[in-house]
Order: C-alpha cells, then structure tokens, then sequence
C-alpha cells in the first residue's frame, strides 16, 4: 500500500504575530514547528504501515526551505521519506492554491491509496486543505476520523467523530482521511529514527517540477483575498463592588444581575 501524509509547518501556537497593514503573518524569525493536530495523521499513517507488509508512507509539505524539518520531523516517528514543494511563487497561497500545489503534486509522484490530513492547522485554522485536495483529485473525503475499523486493498471503514456520538463509514480506495486527536496517542520518535531522519534527503519540487502553471499557484492562483486583519479591542468598564462589607456587596451584586435580567 502507497500513503501519503499532508503535514504542514506552522509557527508555535504561543509566537503568532499579524501584519496589520498586510494582513499577513508575520514568519520571520518565528519559532516553527509541525502542526500538532498533524501528528495524529503521521501515527495513524505509520500504525497502518505496521498492520500492513510493503507499506510506504511518503510525508509531503509545502512550504519555506525550513519547512524540510517538519518533514524530518514525521520520518523520526517512523514515515519512509518526504517531498518539500517549495518555490517563490508558491507564496501567499490562500487554501485553494495550497491544495492545488499539493494535487499536483499527489499526481505527479502518486498514486497513493491512502491519503491523512490533520483535522486542521493551528495557525489558519480552515480544516479546508484536506477535502479540498480530495476533491481536486476526485476521490472520496473522511473527515473527522477518530478510529480506522479496517482498511484493506479496496475499501476502508472508519468511524467519524459527530456531534452526539460516532458514525461508521465506508468508502474505496484511493481515499483522503482527515483525523481528530482522538484518534491514537502520537509515538515520541526513537533515537534510531531521529538518526534515519537526519540522514535522510529531503528532495525540492517547484511548481515547474509538478506541472504547476505560476497562474495557479501561490498568490494568482488564490481567489481568496483578505480584507481586514486587526486585534479586537478589549474594553473594561467594570464596576468595582466594596467587599468589606458582605452583605451590601451580595446585595449590589444581584442587583447588577437583576439589571441586566440575567436572574
Ligand atoms: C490571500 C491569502 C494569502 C495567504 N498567504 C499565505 C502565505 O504566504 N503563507 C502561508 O503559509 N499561508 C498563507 N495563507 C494562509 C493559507 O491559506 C493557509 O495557511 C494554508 O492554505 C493552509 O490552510 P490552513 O492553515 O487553514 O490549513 P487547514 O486546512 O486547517 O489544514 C488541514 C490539514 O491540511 C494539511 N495542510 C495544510 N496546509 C498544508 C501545507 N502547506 N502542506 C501540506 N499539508 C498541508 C495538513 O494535514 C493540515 O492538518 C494565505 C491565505 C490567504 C487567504
């Protein structure tokens, strides 16, 4: 069985930092790490590649040259190699131009029976790039996976975490699953796979590489654009109740609720 594993680079949860006037993020000099949520899609993968003999597990990325540790990252815990799809005009690609880079990119060194996306990425946060990659490919989505029941050559059955409970699905072969944390516990890698991992060439695509024309790639190739980027503004205009005396604080207290009609 061929797998492939969409993982992507994102800034650490705690360093993310807008631009503005651009509406952009600002990347420089930010601390990077693999998403979190796409862990959960690398175990999934590699925990399928122990159940099942002559199983390949490929981690692809788009992304800056640095987005390679990422990459690495997912081979230490037990994937057999990675493709980086970097170039210039790949930048400001909104979610459909990401998916389409990777599309082409699935096609070009596919194909791959399974496909794992995280649930979504902790810094754009749209869950959009897993079933837009799958639809650019035609091929069936699951979403919100948190157990895979069984997989074999033609088919896959998995639950589907839903609002109130589970729901089983079927679907064949090539398909794209999307997974929650719920799914598996992420292995810590070995030493032995961060040695692998190190050691491991991680070879570039650009968007010649992949038969990307630049239209659709990046930048011209997103039709989303973003109108507005601001921090909301935090107003305290609170009402300060004296405590020393209890009895009058509780009462002004349920009096200000009573006001509000929250009692
Ligand atoms: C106009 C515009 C310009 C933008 N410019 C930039 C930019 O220059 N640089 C930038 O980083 N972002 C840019 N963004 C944000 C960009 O759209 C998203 O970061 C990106 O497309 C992924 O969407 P997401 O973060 O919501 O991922 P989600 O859809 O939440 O991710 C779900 C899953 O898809 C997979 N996935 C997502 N992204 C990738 C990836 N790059 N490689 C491999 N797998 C992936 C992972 O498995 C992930 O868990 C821009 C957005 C807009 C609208």
């Amino acid at each position: 069985m061929r797998i492939a594993v969409l993982v992507k680079q994102v800034p650490s949860t705690d360093k993310v930092k807008m631009d503005e006037e651009t509406g952009t993020m600002v990347r420089s000099a930010m601390d990077a790490e693999l998403n979190p949520l796409d862990l959960y899609a690398v175990e999934e993968a590699v925990r399928a590649k122990e159940k099942t003999e002559e199983t390949e597990i490929t981690v692809i990325s788009m992304g800056p040259p640095a987005a390679a540790s990422a990459i690495k990252e997912a081979i230490a815990m037990g994937c057999d190699k990675g493709v980086l799809l970097s170039d210039k005009v790949f930048s400001g690609a909104d979610t459909w131009a990401t998916a389409r880079t990777l599309s082409s990119a699935i096609e070009k060194i596919g194909p791959y029976d399974l496909i794992f996306a995280g649930e979504r990425a902790t810094d754009g946060e749209t869950g959009q790039v897993g079933p837009s990659v799958a639809a650019q490919l035609d091929m069936p989505v699951l979403t919100y996976v948190s157990k895979i029941r069984e997989v074999n050559g033609a088919r896959i059955v998995v639950e589907r975490a839903v609002e109130g409970g589970h729901e089983v699905v079927e679907a064949s072969l090539p398909a794209l699953v999307s997974v929650v944390k719920e799914i598996n516990e992420p292995r810590i890698p070995t030493l032995k796979g961060k040695i692998r991992a190190k050691q491991t060439e991680v070879p570039v695509m650009t968007a010649q590489d992949v038969g990307l024309d630049a239209a659709h790639a990046g930048l011209l190739g997103s039709p989303t654009r973003v109108v507005k980027v601001f921090y909301p503004s935090l107003s305290r205009n609170g009402t300060i109740v004296d405590g020393r005396d209890p009895e009058r604080a509780v009462n002004a207290l349920v009096q200000f609720l009573k006001d509000k009609a929250l009692v």
